[in-house]
């Protein structure tokens, strides 16, 4: 049998981060036994899908590279397909049409609840023997009333619920449109998906999936519940606890490789290993190393793995994706030596593009921020000799490498006696505004003769 899966996401919002990690779980077992992965819209709730979160949902899946091999299905355009299945399930009669409305059910519902009772439909229209004409009804499937209803989770095991506890509900709503679970089982049948793995929150949808599948006649696929995302205080993953959103990630400089690698890794465990690039969790990803207990979302530990690929991707990659940053930032980046070497020197310490693109003004505008601290601290009587010094000799320089402005660094030391350190952080805040940036050559060879000298002789302006 082939292996199909699918992610079948509601577009009642963006693609959050659980929702991802599912279609993570879904694309790794597809492309591991060399089958096929879906993408169907789940949208027959009209009043809460929307076209934009459709948009968004496709965007994050191709950001992410999970590409699908057929889809996006959707659902609203498969209405006539359902009603197919439902009237057939009525002619068999394993299912009924019910003419009770909203009001009558709601009403009954209010008096169950006063008797402390939960309220499960009593069967009214299941025995109708006369239909009334021009009433709009709903379809409701005939379940047992009694026995227990299996389900097989590859990872859990088989649960077993009370039949009694499932009334006879709704596959067809009175607009024709069909329920979640009815539309569910139809399309994994019809798809032929052969594995549905799902977060757990619809384990308690699984039992009356199964029901539809037996009246159907058709076999239940391999169904695996994965648990939970939970935030750091161990509640379910939430806004409270940043951002989950997919794009935002994008937003915010992460690269899709380390999400995915994250995700991946987020309640799939392979020994100790933490770092893998898509072609190893395509190779090593089975369901058999997915955790049963809920994973904790941890941002620290994503920054980690953003940040190793940010200085392990090739560097031109970085700076591709740097350059649109920084003309948000109103600097003009083009993809030349100059930004490679900038962005080579800034990834060491970024954790994200954005720290890149935040940390790289001193390079494009000569208008640098100066860091009040800094200024009080190095850019001092005490400073100017060191200026001086600098000035003079690299003013006599002609070739503005690391080397040759190592050697003038170390001749300023044995001169005065200096540290290093005493004569490069005053030029680094002269140079960049403030006393973090990479390695003060590099980033003298990077700005170049003129504007070095240009920002050292300001430097002592502010002083004098
Ligand atoms: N459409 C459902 C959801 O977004 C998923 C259905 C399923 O995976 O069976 O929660």
């Amino acid at each position: 049998m082939k292996v199909r899966t699918r992610f079948a996401p509601s577009p009642t919002g963006s693609l959050h981060i659980g929702g991802a990690r599912t279609a993570i779980f879904n694309w790794l077992f597809a492309r591991h036994f060399v089958g096929e992965f879906i993408l169907r819209i789940e949208d027959t709730d009209r009043s809460r899908s929307t076209e934009e979160s459709i948009r968004e949902i496709i965007d994050a899946m191709s950001w992410l590279g999970l590409d699908w091999d057929e889809g996006p299905y959707r659902q609203s355009e498969r209405i006539a397909i359902y009603q197919e299945h439902a009237q057939k399930l009525i002619e068999n009669e394993k299912a009924y049409r019910c003419y009770c409305t909203a009001e009558e059910i709601e009403e009954r519902r209010k008096e169950a609840q006063k008797q402390g009772r939960i309220y499960r439909y009593e069967g009214t229209c299941r025995k109708l023997r006369s239909h009334p004409e021009n009433k709009p009804y709903a379809i409701r499937l005939m379940t047992p009333d009694w026995g227990s209803i299996e389900v097989k989770d590859l990872k859990r095991g088989t649960i077993i619920f009370d039949a009694k506890e499932i009334d006879d509900f709704i596959i067809q709503k009175t607009d024709g449109f069909p329920t979640y679970n009815f539309a569910v089982v139809v399309d994994d049948a019809e798809m032929k998906i052969s594995h549905i793995i799902r977060g757990d929150d619809h384990l308690p949808n699984t039992p009356k999936q199964v029901l539809i599948y037996r009246a159907l006649s058709y076999e239940v696929p391999k169904i695996v519940h994965v648990s939970t995302i939970l935030g750091s205080d161990k509640t379910k993953l939430s806004k409270r606890h940043g951002a989950t959103a997919v794009l935002a990630y994008r937003e915010n400089g992460y690269l899709p490789e380390a999400l995915v690698n994250y995700l991946a890794r987020l309640g799939w465990s392979y020994g100790d290993q933490e770092i893998f690039t898509k072609g190893e969790l395509v190779e090593k990803f089975t369901l058999e190393n997915v955790g049963k207990s809920p994973a904790v979302f941890n941002q620290e530990k994503l920054n980690w793995l953003n940040a190793w690929y940010i200085r392990n991707k090739p560097v031109r990659e970085i700076a591709e994706l740097v350059i649109p940053l920084l003309q948000d930032r109103g600097f003009q980046a083009r993809l030349d030596s100059k930004l490679i070497k900038i962005v080579e020197n800034l990834r060491e310490r970024a954790k994200t593009l954005l720290d890149i693109a935040n940390s790289a003004d001193y390079f494009f505008t000569d208008e640098i921020k100066l860091d009040d601290k800094a200024k009080n601290r190095f850019l001092t009587v005490e400073s100017l000799p060191i200026f001086g010094k600098l000035i003079d000799k690299l003013s006599k320089l002609d070739e503005f490498s690391i080397e040759k402005l190592q050697g003038i660094f170390e001749e300023i030391i044995d001169e005065s006696g200096l540290k290093l350190v005493n004569v490069a952080q005053p030029a680094r805040v002269a140079l960049t505004g403030g006393t973090v940036s990479p390695g003060i050559f590099e980033v003298m060879e990077i700005l170049g003769k003129d504007k070095v000298l240009v920002r050292l002789k300001r430097a002592v302006s502010e002083i004098t």
